[in-house]
């Protein structure tokens, strides 16, 4: 495949700390654009990050049509990069832009195209446990005509933001009793940027009374626990590991997946079944409820303190055996090359 490219003159990597990075802020030295246009997808572009213009009447704005994925690129001891299940996000990002009525990317210009971009930008890919490149890859329709009809034109960028392993301090959720964030038949499965949009006013919400993130539940009865902003749950009673099965309002996350696989190659118990708020609650009283904890891609898992329902808060122990910690050292050590991996994960 051809790939133009244009290289900057210079490099910005060394402004950057990199002992100190917020979240999604600094960028890597180019990003990789794609146009459709004409019923297909022109060649992609390497070129400088930063900024671009457009119509002020570019559907993306108007109707929200844009889809997008999170995934990260590691560097071992060796200086070898790795990707993790690229191929997931692939399928991911045309199954989240079919449901909202876009062309799907092609294989090679995301894959060929990501590999590439991280070759000329490998220098921001920094070595040690933790350390990672956040790549961004989205699609949003950039034609502009505001009829609210699917656009004619695309574009599919990357763009890498360097990031360090962060610790999101003591985490306790709300389950949510009024707000949904996704419905039967909706986008909840799709990476669609409107479900983020959505999230932000509850969530802030529960900023308020003193809890970082929601857990949503399910639209019709607020009863059966589904996932967090942008993270999957898991809920450990005793020692068995509960998810809930994805449907259409839950993102397939990739590492869930790894984790209901590496569960079973340990020989965890794992149940992939509803779950529901009485049941968690009920367990609690009882001392049987371990552990919570989310995952997704930007903090691997992330341990969850307390939740809170109508006016019951609990608290979760403090556990020594931990799965959270057992999980997250098995994805690292895959992740970063140092423990073996049987099922062919890293890229
Ligand atoms: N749920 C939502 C809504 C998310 O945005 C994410 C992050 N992509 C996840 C779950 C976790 O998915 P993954 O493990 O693929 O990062």
């Amino acid at each position: 495949m051809n790939i133009d490219i244009e290289l900057i003159q210079e490099s910005k990597i060394d402004k950057v700390d990199f002992n100190n990075l917020a979240f999604g802020r600094v960028f890597s030295d180019h990003m990789l654009v794609c146009d459709f246009k004409d019923g297909e997808w022109k060649t992609p572009k390497i070129m400088p990050y930063g900024p671009m213009t457009f119509e002020p009447s570019a559907r993306v704005f108007h109707y929200g049509q844009a889809v997008f994925e999170g995934m990260k690129a590691y560097k071992d001891d060796n200086d070898d990069v790795f990707l993790f299940r690229p191929d997931e996000n692939f399928h991911r990002i045309n199954k989240s832009g079919e449901r909202l009525a876009m062309p799907p990317v092609p294989e090679n210009v995301f894959m060929e195209g990501l590999k590439k971009l991280l070759e000329i930008d490998g220098a921001w890919i920094k070595k040690g446990f933790g350390n990672s490149l956040y790549i961004r890859p989205f699609i949003i329709a950039s034609e502009g005509a505001i009829s609210a009809s699917p656009a004619e034109e695309y574009k599919f960028i990357i763009i890498c933001s360097p990031a360090q392993s962060y610790y999101a301090g003591e985490v306790r959720v709300l389950f949510a009793e009024k707000y949904s964030r996704s419905a039967d038949g909706g986008v909840g499965f799709a990476k669609a940027a409107g479900n983020y949009a959505a999230q932000f006013y509850p969530t802030s919400l529960a900023h308020k009374e003193g809890y970082q993130q929601i857990v949503w539940t399910d639209a019709n009865t607020h009863e059966y626990l589904e996932e967090a902003g942008t993270m999957n749950v898991f809920f450990r009673i005793g020692n068995k590991l509960i998810t809930a099965p994805t449907n259409d309002r839950i993102l397939d996350g990739v590492t869930r997946k790894s984790i209901i696989q590496l569960a079973n190659d340990y020989n965890i118990d794992i149940e992939v079944r509803r779950v529901s708020v009485t049941e968690i609650k009920e367990a609690a009283r009882k001392g049987e409820l371990k552990e919570i904890f989310g995952s997704g891609t930007a903090a691997v898992i992330n341990p969850i303190k307390g939740f809170k329902h109508q006016d019951e808060t609990f608290e979760l122990p403090d556990m020594e055996d931990s799965y959270a910690t057992f999980f997250k050292e098995k994805l690292l050590g895959i992740q970063y090359n140092k423990l073996e991996d049987k099922h062919n994960w890293r890229m």
